[in-house]
């Protein structure tokens, strides 16, 4: 182990139970997308605390900080966190319980957040041991569109500095605490909501003859656009349509007017998402006008499909086994869900791995996005030391 490897165990292992306090304080004062104001600030103080000069404001309340090493224009490495909260009554029974009645930190960014403020103290620290800058990222809205990341590139987070790389992590509820997984390539989906009308004639169900059946037209159209899937896709690339939502408002005896259908689209490939969206459209509206009605289409775009650059997670990937130990680098499925690091995926290059922070024995077990989402707080003095540690070895590439 090198001795910059063991300084860093030896700093996060000194700071975790500060580490702990700052997770506790945000999990108990969660804030919703884009209201992170007090997050915000709390971040902010806390960067400012330890010796930087965070900037405020950007995408509305994301926060940035730099933490120049020797020649900082060499390489610069952004480490992201995200700092929203869910509308999720929280159910867990414990000290630091989300004092905000339906909102709850159910996805762990409090986790990120107060991880990547470990992270800043002891890079910071030790930034006479190395060459070039970190961009410290806190970003609000991951869990809503258009997505935090988005806004926050669009307001320039990722000029000057320019990254190098991105690195991000998230919990993982699914992996023991002590483990990290990585995935090289794509790894996480794109996200796009489908709204769909379609429209017709309603009345008497005992008279189709006189009507034009919207509930006939809805059903042959889910039916078509789930043949896209089968058919005009490549099988080798992943993809997901899902139709949560059918309403068909009439009774027994009377058809509507009108069907509303709601879904989500999903896959790991920006030409065939677009593709696969103008399929779909041109599907659901000549069907709809075959049958003598019409179908309005409408796509909430959401975020693109996450992909892992693949040298850069090779070479982070090596740094993380070096600093927990082979048995406890573990490989990633690939995962449908979205995220909004995907963002940053597309335009830098980014690496996006998981940490564990399951406890079977504790009880620790609930999925993210669930009442009783929680982690093992173990997990934290791992993350701190490790983000640390991958973020200099990157910068020593
Ligand atoms: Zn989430
Ligand atoms: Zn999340």
């Amino acid at each position: 182990m090198s001795q910059l490897q063991e300084k860093i165990k030896a700093l996060a292992k000194a700071q975790s139970a500060d580490i702990i306090a700052h997770r506790r304080h945000l999990h108990s004062n969660p804030e919703l997308s884009f209201e992170e104001f007090k997050t915000a600030k709390y971040v902010a103080a806390e960067l400012t605390a330890i010796g930087l000069s965070p900037q405020e404001g950007i995408a509305g309340t994301g926060v940035v900080a730099l933490i120049e090493g020797r020649n900082p224009e060499s390489r610069v490495v952004g480490l992201r966190a995200d700092m929203d909260a869910l509308p999720i009554l929280e159910a867990n029974d414990v000290p630091y319980k989300s004092t905000v009645p339906g909102v709850m930190h159910a996805c762990g960014h409090d986790v990120h957040t107060s991880s990547l403020l470990g992270t800043a103290r002891i890079l910071n620290q030790l930034k006479e041991e190395f060459e070039g800058t970190i961009k410290l990222v806190f970003q609000p809205a991951e869990e809503k569109a258009p997505g935090g990341a988005s806004l926050m590139i669009r307001e320039g987070v990722l000029e000057n500095p320019r990254p190098t790389s991105m690195v991000g992590q998230h919990v993982a509820p699914n992996i023991p605490v002590g483990k990290i997984g990585f995935r090289e390539g794509m790894y996480m989906a794109s996200t796009d909501e489908l709204y769909l009308t379609v429209k017709g004639k309603g009345g008497h169900a005992a008279a189709p003859h006189q009507l034009v059946d919207p509930v006939l037209m809805a059903s042959h159209i889910i039916v078509a656009l789930q043949q896209i899937i089968s058919r005009n896709r490549n099988p080798a690339n992943p993809a997901v349509l899902s139709f949560g939502r059918f309403i068909a408002d009439g009774v027994t005896n009377v058809i509507p007017n009108e069907v509303t259908i709601q879904g989500t689209w999903r896959c790991m490939d920006e030409e065939w998402r677009e593709d696969g969206l103008k399929r779909m459209k041109k599907m659901a509206e000549n069907i709809a006008e075959a049958m003598g009605g019409s179908c309005e289409f409408e796509i909430l775009k959401g975020y693109p499909f996450l992909k892992n650059h693949p040298e850069l997670t090779r070479r982070v990937r090596t740094a993380a086994t070096g600093y927990v130990g082979a048995e406890n680098v573990i490989d990633l499925d690939l995962w449908m869900a979205g995220e909004d690091f995907a963002f940053y995926s597309q335009v830098v290059d980014s690496c996006f791995y998981r940490l564990g922070t399951r406890n079977e024995a504790r009880g620790i077990i609930s999925g993210v996005h669930t009442p009783t989402f929680d982690i093992d707080e173990d997990a934290l003095e791992i993350s701190t030391g490790l983000m640390s540690w991958l973020a200099i070895s990157e910068l020593n590439v």
